[in-house]
């Protein structure tokens, strides 16, 4: 009786592989047609100065618009991405399209907001990012100065000589470079000296609990004093309450990011929302209570 429980166990086991594998065989084809059918796009996230409340950038991410599943998030497809090589052309597709959103929204009276741009660290290791950035931004004709480069710690770990050259093509170029998620990865700090970083965005799992675990509130006052003796642009990331933003501003943070200013929204959706003097939009804050 135990064997066939056993039996049954393993075979509902193998089944459920099984289907596991077919359903990731499926969504990679779907995956591969995706981009040539345009169900790729991007959603825009706020970013804003905490000193007078006012948006000074945006982040670019990532959604899949799949014609049965709906909207599917990029933790489900980008692991994909990777492991296929799609994420080549899926991360020059997400440069171009990003730069050309931003002149869409500069042509449409929206000032000139500095636009994020997450970078996969397949595609560091084995590209030059600064020449991908450099045809999007001649394509485009947005300014170098708008586009900033999202990457993790353990990029700069990493491969570091040829991503050491990427990261100074980019800044000769006037790119500017964001470390994503700081403070999680597995590195030193030695690559803040090395290499020529502008801003630090305090990863979400500090910020999350900063209110309540004073070990989180050190981390973040701490990172916000590294940042500011190395000259770096501070950014507290998943922001979602007004308690976040007192402690955030009294650490001396420049910038947030979160639920709190704005989820990911459509380009369109964007443009309302930060647009100062169109009529079709409401002000950033009101809807909410106001930030001290
Ligand atoms: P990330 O770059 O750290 O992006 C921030 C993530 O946190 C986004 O999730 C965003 O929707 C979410 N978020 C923002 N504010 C809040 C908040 O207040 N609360 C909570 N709970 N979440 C918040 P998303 O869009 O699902 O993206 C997940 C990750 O996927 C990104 O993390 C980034 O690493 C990656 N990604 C997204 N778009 C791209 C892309 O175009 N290319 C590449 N290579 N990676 C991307
Ligand atoms: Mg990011
Ligand atoms: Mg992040
Ligand atoms: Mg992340």
């Amino acid at each position: 009786r135990a064997k066939a429980e056993g039996g049954g166990l393993y075979s509902s086991f193998a089944e459920g592989m099984d289907q596991n594998a077919r359903q990731a065989i499926a969504l990679e084809a779907d995956l591969r047609r995706a981009l040539g059918r345009g169900e790729l796009e991007l959603h825009y996230q706020p970013q804003i100065r905490l000193s007078d409340c006012k948006v000074v950038g945006v982040e670019a991410l990532l959604r899949w618009r799949h014609p049965e599943r709906g909207l599917v998030a990029p933790a489900e497809f980008l692991p994909l991405a990777e492991e296929s090589g799609m994420i080549y052309d899926i991360g020059e597709w997400v440069l171009n399209e990003a730069c050309q959103e931003a002149m869409r929204w500069t042509e449409r009276g929206l000032g000139d907001l500095r636009i994020a741009v997450n970078i996969s660290p397949t595609q560091f290791r084995k590209q030059s990012v600064a020449s991908l950035a450099a045809s999007a931004l001649a394509s485009s004709r947005l300014s170098a100065e708008r586009l900033e480069i999202e990457i993790t710690e353990n990029v700069l770990m990493q491969g570091a000589e040829r991503v050491l050259k990427d990261m100074r093509d980019l800044h000769r170029q006037g790119v500017q470079v964001a470390i994503d998620d700081f403070g999680t990865g597995y590195s030193s700090l030695a690559y803040l000296k090395n290499f020529k970083v502008d801003r630090l965005k305090i990863d979400r799992c500090f910020v999350r609990t900063m209110e309540t675990d004073p070990r989180d509130a050190a981390i973040v006052n701490a990172v916000v004093g590294l940042g500011k003796s190395l000259d770096l642009h501070v950014l507290a990331e998943g922001v979602e309450r007004e308690q976040q933003v007192k402690m955030l501003k009294a650490a001396g943070c420049d910038e947030a990011q979160g639920y709190l200013f704005g989820k990911p929204m459509t380009g369109d959706a964007f443009l309302a929302f930060a647009k100062p003097d169109c009529e079709a939009s409401e002000p950033v804050g009101k809807g909410r209570a106001a930030v001290p």
